[in-house]
């Protein structure tokens, strides 16, 4: 169970001061669906029922509280402003059994233009019969005037343990789990195409500084560097080459290969790292972490490539050292 936000212990106390509009913010998606339902069930309950076992309580649980509605997208689009003037017309109406109606909208980040103008008056001004809950990973996707008649509150983010247990509850293996949780993409959709990915990606690093490191050859260094710098914001490439160094330099301090983060490819790091000087691997892995925030795609591929053609560097002037 992880640590919950004051705020929440606080509204969750008193459904009667609950905000007319909660805007729930969180690092993971499945956090943000039990919180919500969580407050949700709160909000309907006839009683004052912390554990929620209640008949109101285990039908929000079941999603099947005729007080109670759930605003979804469907596929990878919006979510359908036909949707959005149903949940009007609910929130506008009498509740049938609980002293006020919920209406929850996971992913607000998904409500379009179209939709959030429409949402717009019921948010701000609720009135007695109704709350709603928005959640979302990425708050910055709602436009302002969303944020704006919302209260906000943010849940902490889980602990690495935590999240595996997740990942290995929705049944996937340990070294699964964790490679997952690695891969911290916040979307938790189609997790087994990202954790894929992740290992794709991961190979790819390690065999280009085997190659360039321990083979003494540049391009697949410089390859790399731009594989580092990919288009938009994404910045897990770059963060996954600094954990790989990281665990390299760790790997040289006869670190037990379990406590490495990553511990598929500990042993090929263990090898690498024989070979380059343990601060300079270090090193890297603290401006492999830094890179600019710079959009401009060139000037972020430079950065990978200034710390790449350092390490080699390194291992050249360090010739003598092997094995
Ligand atoms: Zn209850």
């Amino acid at each position: 169970m992880s640590a919950r936000a004051a705020i929440l212990e606080r509204l969750a106390a008193s459904p009667e001061r609950f905000p007319g509009t909660l805007l729930l913010t969180g690092p993971s998606e499945g956090a943000l669906e039990r919180e919500s339902r969580r407050l949700a069930a709160r909000l309907l309950c006839p009683g004052d029922d912390g554990a929620g076992e209640c008949r109101s309580c285990r039908r929000v649980e079941e999603g099947i509280h005729p007080d109670l509605m759930t605003l979804l997208p469907e596929g990878v689009g919006d979510i359908r402003i036909e949707r959005v003037r149903e949940a009007l017309a609910f929130a506008a109406g009498r509740p049938y059994e609980a002293a006020r109606r919920v209406v929850r909208i996971p992913k607000a980040e998904r409500l379009g233009d179209a939709a959030e103008n429409a949402l717009l008056k019921s948010l701000e001004e609720p009135g007695d019969r109704v709350r709603w809950i928005l959640s979302t990973t990425r708050p910055d996707a709602l436009r302002p005037t969303i944020r704006s008649r919302a209260t906000v509150a943010s849940l902490p983010a889980p602990s690495l343990e935590e999240r595996e247990t997740t990942w290995r509850e929705r049944g996937f293996s340990e070294d699964e789990a964790r490679d997952l949780v690695l891969a911290a993409d916040e979307s938790e959709e189609d997790p087994a195409e990202r954790l894929k990915e992740f290992r794709e990606l991961r190979l790819a690093i390690v065999g280009a500084l085997e190659e360039g490191l321990g083979g003494g050859r540049l391009p697949p260094l410089l390859l790399c560097a731009e594989a580092m710098a990919p288009r938009g914001e994404d910045r897990g490439p770059g963060r996954l080459l600094s954990e790989l160094l990281a665990d390299a330099a760790l790997a040289t301090a006869a670190v037990p290969a379990a406590a490495l983060r990553h511990r598929a490819v500990a042993g090929r790091l263990a090898a690498l790292a024989r070979r380059v000087p343990p601060a300079a691997l270090r090193d890297a892995a603290v401006m492999a972490a830094d890179a600019p925030a710079d959009r401009r795609r060139g000037n972020r591929r430079l950065h990978f490539e200034k710390i790449l053609i350092g390490l080699y560097g390194a291992v050249r002037r360090d010739g003598g050292r092997s094995g």
